[in-house]
């Protein structure tokens, strides 16, 4: 092959999208909360989502991590369909053993750490290597305390949640997330429940992550992060996402009335 011919044909892969969903739907109760979501990411990326509360965007991280069923529409992960397969010309979601499996590549930090209260930090950061994983013991506990110093909680690797700070456990959440090296980190809103003097020590550790090229997509109030880190700013609205651009362009001028809107309403 010649060389030109080999790069024709990688071209494609490293232009593809991490993580692609298209008329992503879902409704609770007959109420539709996902519209038709069409969202992509490529690698490197960090995507920030903004959206009034109770507009679906956690439902929409919740999907695209494979927590929950969609109603219709496709989540692709580098290039392969995830969650769902077609079976005789029908749409059928997975069982549980593949998503499982589909779910170690898509890192999740949620609003309220969710860490087990009755474990230190290393071992709440190596349980998906050694449960899920199979990693041995001893190498479970390396990389967990290599992840801990990523978020700079070396020294607090043998403190439960209730010994740690809000920032700290969350700090702690984000390095079990990373610890399965996933292609994709989604955060939902991860400094909402935290005192305000300690979002600042959370949003450092996701704005190094976003500096080191992890992909990443971050459902967020905190304007300021994301104009500075967000490669792209989306707003999501009414089951769907409105408007869609670099941050100087969203922030200081947005093209839809409901964006203008919006904005007008944070600082
Ligand atoms: P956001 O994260 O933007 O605040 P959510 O995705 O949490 O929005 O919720 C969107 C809508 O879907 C809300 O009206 C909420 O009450 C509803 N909803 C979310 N999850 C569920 C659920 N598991 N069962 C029923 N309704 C839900
Ligand atoms: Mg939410």
């Amino acid at each position: 092959m010649t060389q030109s011919a080999a790069v024709a044909q990688e071209a494609p892969a490293v232009n593809q999208p991490i993580l692609h969903v298209e008329n992503l739907q879902k409704a609770y109760h007959g109420q539709e909360v996902l519209k038709s979501v069409d969202f992509e990411i490529r690698k490197g990326q960090v995507k920030a989502v903004l959206g009034p509360s109770g507009s679906g965007k956690s439902t929409m991280l919740r999907l695209m991590a494979l927590l929950e069923p969609s109603d219709g529409g496709s989540i692709k992960l580098r290039g392969e369909t995830i969650g769902t397969k077609e079976h005789r010309g029908r749409t059928v979601h997975l069982p549980e053993r593949l998503l499982a499996r589909q779910r170690q590549d898509i890192g999740m930090v949620f609003q309220k750490f969710n860490l087990f209260p009755h474990l230190p930090a290393v071992r709440n950061v190596m349980l998906g290597l050694t449960s899920v994983k199979g990693v041995s013991h001893h190498e479970a506990r390396e990389l967990a305390m290599e992840m801990l110093q990523r978020v700079g909680l070396e020294n607090r690797a043998e403190h439960y949640p209730s010994e740690l700070s809000g920032g700290q456990q969350q700090r702690v959440a984000i390095a079990r997330a990373l610890v399965l090296n996933p292609s994709v980190m989604l955060f939902d809103e991860p400094t909402s429940a935290l005192d305000p003097e300690l979002v600042g020590e959370v949003l450092d550790v996701m704005e190094n992550l976003a500096a080191d090229g992890m992909t990443m997509i971050v459902v967020t109030h905190e304007v300021r992060f994301a104009s500075r880190v967000a490669s792209e700013v989306s707003l999501f609205d009414g089951g769907v996402i409105v408007e869609q651009a670099a941050p100087d362009q969203f922030f200081n001028n947005p093209k839809h009335e409901r964006t203008k809107r919006f904005l007008s309403h944070v600082h």
